[in-house]
């Protein structure tokens, strides 16, 4: 950056509040804005504010945009906002917190991406990491942001990142050494306009990628597995059944074969991760660890003693031989087939929130063979009930709790009653924990 040169940051969460604190700290000249009201920030603007940042608050101006010589956007601001469009069209440089962050470090990155499971494989990864006494940095869309870890001043020896598609569409010249891709089904057709330009986000991941980059894909995923050839990395796959897969599950292990690394098997008996799909994410992780160096001990040793996370098809209780599972994170339809294709045994499932615009069409097949019942509620609720009656029985409520107690009154010794809700949980919660953690209050107050 040259001396003089005055950066804007938009939106003042925890990563636009630690750009500010980092430029700050080296001098350089900052402005901020953000459309909350100065009382909403409880003092939290002060410390920035007294380090010489020029602030903008509970509104945008477009002056403070187009006097910028670079902007630095948060996750989560609509990049089609007026005033960003008018600075685009003045040529002023734009990018997100992850691909400014990742211009201020050089350490190897492995960055994980998909509609699903990326949370649990880049900790996943982490914990391989960690088992081959290395120092990785876990964090990026999860937990800590990277700006933040780099404020913070600790160490690290490679960055695990998982990158949204909001993040990778603001990067212009980010680069995984180790790119992951996990799955592509449908989400966010709110924000993008169609699946294809989703899907472009998502495979934009590996494009300055070179000869010498890895990219781990599913062989079982049409797209990934049909857009992998305009990769320039080495493309590693994993499968289910596809015999020539990189990763493959084989019975009770996944058998691994990383050219220049040596083949290996991970068992899958001590894992506490449930369901196919957390096959695939253990799949993934094995060829990203082995790809950065890791051998198959410290990867066994990590999948072994890995919990996964609140949320994500989480067992709750048993009551009356029935089991109720919490999968509130299930936010797309995509996570839901998997979680279905995880259980041999009739499920009664909740279904609905904010709708994400895609189609409920793909629940069918699974729910042809064990859905007992579709209990659907919420915003959502008529458009899904709409697309599924009919086809499975299906019924509508009001809330997740008259869905609740419906599907429990339903319910005999061996079903399964599942939250795998495929839409976003702001219509009636604060957050998709928010609305797992009342499912599971409901369960475990079943008496
Ligand atoms: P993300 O960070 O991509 O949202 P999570 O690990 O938090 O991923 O899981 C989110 C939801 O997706 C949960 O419902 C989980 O059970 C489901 N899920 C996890 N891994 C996969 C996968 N590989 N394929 C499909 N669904 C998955």
């Amino acid at each position: 950056m040259q001396s003089g040169e005055k950066t804007l940051v938009v939106g003042l969460g925890k990563s636009g509040m630690a750009v500010c604190a980092l430029l700050l700290s080296r001098g350089a000249a900052v402005a901020a804005t953000d459309l909350r009201a100065r009382s909403e920030f409880n003092g939290a603007l002060n410390d920035i504010e007294d380090a010489g940042c020029s602030l903008r608050v509970g509104s945008h101006r477009i002056e403070d945009f187009v006097n910028a010589d670079r902007i630095v956007v948060s996750p989560g601001i609509p990049l089609d906002i007026e005033p960003l469009r008018e600075a685009r069209s003045r040529g002023i440089a734009i990018m997100g917190e992850l691909e400014w962050s990742w211009r201020q470090v050089s350490l190897p990155v492995i960055a994980v991406t998909g509609t699903n499971g990326k949370t649990t494989t880049t900790a996943l990864i982490g914990e391989m990491l960690k088992q081959a006494g290395r120092k990785p940095f876990v964090g990026g869309n999860i937990g800590t942001p990277l700006s933040q870890w780099i404020f913070s001043g600790e160490q690290a020896d490679t960055l695990v990142l998982e990158v949204s598609s909001f993040q990778l569409d603001t990067a212009d010249t980010f680069r995984p050494d180790i790119g992951v891709l996990l799955n592509v089904t449908e989400d966010h057709l709110d924000r993008y306009e169609n699946f294809k330009a989703y899907t472009d986000s998502k495979m934009s991941l590996f494009r300055r990628q070179n000869c010498e980059n890895f990219a781990v894909i599913s062989a079982d995923d049409p797209i990934g597995k049909n857009r992998s050839r305009q990769i320039p990395g080495k493309v590693l796959y994993f499968s289910h059944s596809d015999p020539v897969s990189n990763a493959r599950v084989d019975g009770p292990v996944i058998k691994v074969e990383v050219p220049g690394t040596g083949n290996f098997e991970i068992s899958l008996e001590k894992t506490r991760l449930p369901g196919l799909h957390n096959r695939e994410n253990i799949m993934a992780a094995s060829l990203a660890a082995a790809c950065a160096g890791v051998r198959a001990e410290a990867i066994q040793a990590a999948v072994d003693g890995f919990d996964g996370f609140a949320h994500r098809v989480q067992w709750v209780r048993n009551w009356k031989g029935i089991d109720f599972y919490d999968d509130s994170k299930a936010t797309n339809v995509g996570a839901v087939v998997k979680a279905l294709e995880g259980f041999d045994r009739p499920v009664l499932l909740l279904l609905g929130g904010r709708d994400k615009l895609g189609a409920y069409e793909p629940l069918l097949a699974p729910l042809a063979s064990r859905g007992k019942g579709v209990f659907v509620f919420g915003e959502a609720g008529p458009r899904i009930y709409a697309e599924l009656s009919g086809k499975v029985p299906a019924a509508l409520y009001p809330d997740l709790g008259s869905a609740f107690r419906a599907a429990v009154s339903g319910a005999s010794p061996g079903d399964v009653v599942l939250l795998s809700p495929a839409c976003a949980s702001f219509d009636q919660y604060q957050s998709y924990a928010h609305r797992g953690d009342h499912f599971k209050k409901m369960a475990t107050e079943l008496v």
